[in-house]
């Protein structure tokens, strides 16, 4: 078998997981000189467009109307998809904004802030429009596997790796479930 096609999405996230994924180190070099190609991701390469790959795993929670449709995207080319991180499997820190009404917490970051001098919520078409809820991904879209934490260890997704790998779904063992 050739290399297996990877590419990774960050959607509304903070970037721990792609730092996890990072702190693979002489692993992730081990395995991008054998078994792995990245063909897409946003620590690696600045490549905007979605290719066919044979797995997709993917950070952050569906907070805006551009993380939607990139999700759509990202998994009409996935054969596979992985949800790292709690905002990705649950809604994680993301989602605490769901907490409240989506225009109160426009009004309190671009207005209400003590810092803020004659602010405005942005209305350009340049500037995502956040949905009402933020939303796990698997809530959009279909997800084989999911690796929970905050972010999930490094252990967790080369274990991960390594399973898919081999062809197998990962079920992480419970002992990984947490930072250690
Ligand atoms: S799960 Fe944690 S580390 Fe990962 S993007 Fe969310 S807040 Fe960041």
């Amino acid at each position: 078998m050739g290399k297996a096609r990877i590419s990774t999405l960050w959607l509304s996230g903070c970037s721990g997981c792609h730092m996890s994924l990072l702190d693979l180190d002489e692993a992730l070099v081990e395995l991008l000189s054998g078994k792995v190609e990245i063909v897409k991701s946003p620590p690696l390469t600045d490549v905007k467009e979605h290719t066919p790959v044979d797995v997709g795993i993917v950070e952050g929670a569906v907070a805006t109307e551009e993380d939607e449709e990139e999700l759509r995207k990202f998994r009409d080319n996935c054969k596979i998809l992985v949800a790292i991180g709690d905002c990705a499997c649950f809604g994680g820190i993301t989602s605490y904004r769901n907490l409240f009404d989506k225009d109160e917490v426009l009004s309190r970051v671009f207005v209400e802030t003590e810092s803020v001098v004659d602010g405005k919520v942005p209305a350009s078409r340049y500037v995502p429009k956040i949905l009402d809820k933020v939303k796990a991904v698997g809530h959009i879209v279909k997800v084989e596997a999911h690796i929970p934490g905050c972010p999930p260890s490094p252990r967790a997704l080369l274990y991960a790796l390594k399973e898919l790998l081999e062809g197998r779904i990962p079920i992480l063992p419970s002992d990984m479930a947490s930072f250690e």
